[in-house]
């Protein structure tokens, strides 16, 4: 099964996104006998974010007023949560610069390839305990992906240092 990429979109810079957060719910109340006594469209006010609860700003003048920067994490077709600017900084943040951190420590010429090895190791490691740990709020699906999505980069990557290390070896 082909898997979609997974996007991190500005709300306010997105006004696709925005119409599908803005979108009305429709509640339908049925009676003792199960007909449908009435249905309401319910205008959404705000928009909160799935972690904290907090409103978010989905357009610039909401930014002006001093709300939160709000994200929406999408695939090719639905929203699938929204995270405030301290959330995503909390779930999203340490992970990136742990991932970039180990991308540096690959291109040093002067670290031995077996410590890289060992890095590589550590870093899916912490990978998978990041993923099990936010799947209670962010659900299982959404962390399989993302898990997937990163140690495919992190395989990407020591496989190609891992061949140059090879050629270097054979030329040297
Ligand atoms: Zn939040």
């Amino acid at each position: 099964m082909e898997e979609d990429r997974l996007f991190l979109v500005r709300i306010y810079s997105d006004l696709r996104i925005q119409q599908l957060l803005r979108r009305s719910a429709t509640m339908i109340c049925f009676d003792e006998r199960g007909v449908v006594s009435n249905v309401e469209l319910i205008e959404k006010t705000a928009i909160l974010c799935d972690s904290c609860g907090r409103k978010v700003a989905v357009t610039e003048g909401d930014l002006d007023e001093g709300l939160p920067m709000g994200y929406a994490l999408c695939d090719e077709e639905y929203v699938i949560e929204v995270v405030c600017e301290d959330c995503r900084r909390k779930y999203f943040k340490h992970l990136i610069d742990r991932v970039d951190g180990f991308l540096d420590l690959l291109a040093d010429p002067e670290t031995d390839f077996r410590v890289k090895l060992i890095d590589y190791a550590r870093i899916r490691g912490e990978v998978f305990e990041f993923c099990r740990y936010y799947e209670r709020w962010l659900g299982a699906p959404l962390m399989e992906r993302l898990k997937a999505e990163i140690y495919e980069i992190l395989e990407e990557a020591i496989d190609w240092w891992g061949r140059q290390e090879i050629y270097d070896e054979m030329e040297g």
